[in-house]
């Protein structure tokens, strides 16, 4: 039962967590995956967590690998870390992203969606000046020390999807 140290952190990515153990192990390759819904007529792609599909409740899925390139559908600038291991990333942005795979899928208001830290090309935390909505982003992977790879979004070179929208401030 693997339990690696982050940032001072126990992570424990245990050998019969089904829920995440198949993405930590993909994420070592320096893969994506997010879960497949193994239901006839479904097939839907989802990201976060649980162990039913959200769309038809099937409990049948697997891991599918994705591009892990995306677009940030919102995000949050974090100013103050609840977690000591944190305080000296501060401001750091925590960014949901619309994974290309099935953006605006199965409707409008839906999609694919997974949640990480923005990393700046140094795989330190992003300058919050340059978060916005509509920016696109790709996967990085932030390898530890011993061996764990966590999967993390830097802002990527192509054009934004739409009119880029920051929260006023
Ligand atoms: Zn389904």
């Amino acid at each position: 039962m693997p339990i690696y140290e982050y940032r001072g952190l126990a992570l424990n990515v245990s050998e019969l967590d089904s829920e995440y153990k198949g993405y930590f192990d993909a994420a070592q390759s320096h893969k994506l995956v997010v879960k497949k819904c193994g239901a006839d007529g479904c097939g839907l792609l989802r990201g976060e967590p649980g162990a039913a599909c959200p769309w038809c409740a099937s409990l049948d899925w697997e891991w599918q690998e994705v591009s892990g390139k995306g677009t940030i559908y919102s995000y949050q600038v974090i100013t103050h870390a609840i977690m000591p291991a944190f305080r000296d990333w501060v401001p750091y942005t925590v960014v949901l992203v619309e994974l290309d795979e099935q953006s605006g899928e199965p409707n409008p208001e839906n999609g694919l969606r997974i949640t990480a830290n923005l990393l700046d090309g140094d795989m330190q935390p992003e300058d919050p000046e340059n978060v916005g909505i509509g920016k696109r982003v790709e996967v990085v992977f932030l390898d530890t020390d011993d061996g764990l790879s966590l999967p993390q979004f830097r802002l990527s070179d192509e054009a934004p999807k739409g009119e880029v929208w920051r929260y006023p401030v």
